[in-house]
């Protein structure tokens, strides 16, 4: 329910070309009681909007009453990619998760992650980023990256223990302040995301839990998977991407399970064909239908379950 500490107000980038203002919405509850400053953002990349719709229905449904300390969300951190639902700015094509902590004297995209990291990633206690697999991928895990208790809070089957981060990302500036940190991966893709939303909700409630946030106890997930290496299947050829079956997040395959053909759209023949690497493979993200793929896109993840560890 809005109330007197639910906050709007905005980030100031700059004036664009057009003269229209590029600014980023701020979302601010001031919680009753004292308690840590949590940071929850999404759209970074502006082709994955769950986190925008988790946000919103954290924004409507939180009360200041129960809440202690301050929950700042950042729904939409890259306007001109959501509005061309592109992952990248399509004012200078740069990949705003690959700038942080950016540069006040940079490129566009330089400017917004260091509106960012100054206004934002610097006055928080704890970060939630809320990512999804894109206009055509679905997927469904969650990083760890250096508080496994929070991460877990998220209750997500599968948890990405990456050894280093991609440069850049929004969740080193935290990560180097020493706050907890957790990258979230949901849904996305040609699919239905209400249960993908739902549960976004649910499981940062729980977050808020852990956090100190809200009342009431933390509920676990006994038999979470935490993964060490993760494989990213990209095709050599861009084409349609069929499908070989139905290898949504958590299945698990052998070696050489063939995940999808990709078809050249000269000849309608079939071009590559892509397979699980692992001796036993689970799956992280997926295309569930007939998608468009570029060479080195996204196309499947794999997590290697012999290296994984089943946690209690
Ligand atoms: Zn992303």
């Amino acid at each position: 329910m809005i109330d007197s500490g639910h906050d709007r107000s905005s980030l100031h980038i700059a004036t664009l070309a057009s003269g229209m203002d590029l600014s980023l919405p701020v979302l601010t509850i001031h919680g009753a009681r004292k308690g840590p400053v949590v940071g929850i953002s999404a759209a970074i990349h502006g082709d994955e909007i769950v986190g925008v719709q988790v946000i919103r229905d954290l924004w409507r449904s939180l009360t200041a009453a129960e809440i202690a300390g301050t929950l700042m969300m950042m729904p939409l951190c890259n306007p001109l990619s959501f509005e061309a639902l592109s992952r990248n700015t399509p004012l200078d094509m740069l990949d705003l998760n690959r700038t942080f902590p950016g540069s006040d004297e940079g490129w566009l995209t330089d400017r917004i992650s260091h509106a960012l990291s100054t206004k934002f990633l610097s006055h928080i206690d704890y970060y939630i980023d809320i990512h999804a697999g894109g206009t055509f991928p679905v997927v469904d895990y969650c990083y760890s990256v250096n508080d496994e208790r929070f991460a877990r809070a998220f209750l997500s089957e599968l948890l990405y223990r990456p050894r280093q981060m991609y440069p850049g990302v929004s969740a080193a500036v935290t990560r180097d302040r020493g706050i907890p940190t957790v990258v979230i991966e949901l849904g996305g893709g040609y699919i239905a995301q209400a249960e993908y939303i739902a549960r976004g909700v649910r499981s940062i409630r729980n977050m808020l839990r852990a956090a100190g946030m809200l009342e009431g106890e933390v509920e676990t997930r006994p038999g979470q998977i935490a993964l060490h290496e993760l494989n990213v299947i990209r095709p050599k050829n861009g084409g349609l991407c069929y499908p070989a079956g139905d290898h949504r997040p958590g299945t698990e395959w052998p070696r050489g399970t063939k995940l999808a053909e990709i078809v050249s759209m000269k000849t309608f023949e079939p071009i590559e064909v892509l397979e699980t690497p692992f001796d036993r493979n689970i799956m992280v993200l997926h295309r569930n239908c007939v998608t468009r793929v570029n060479p080195g896109d996204y196309a499947f993840m794999v997590g290697n379950l012999a290296t994984a560890e089943r946690l209690a």
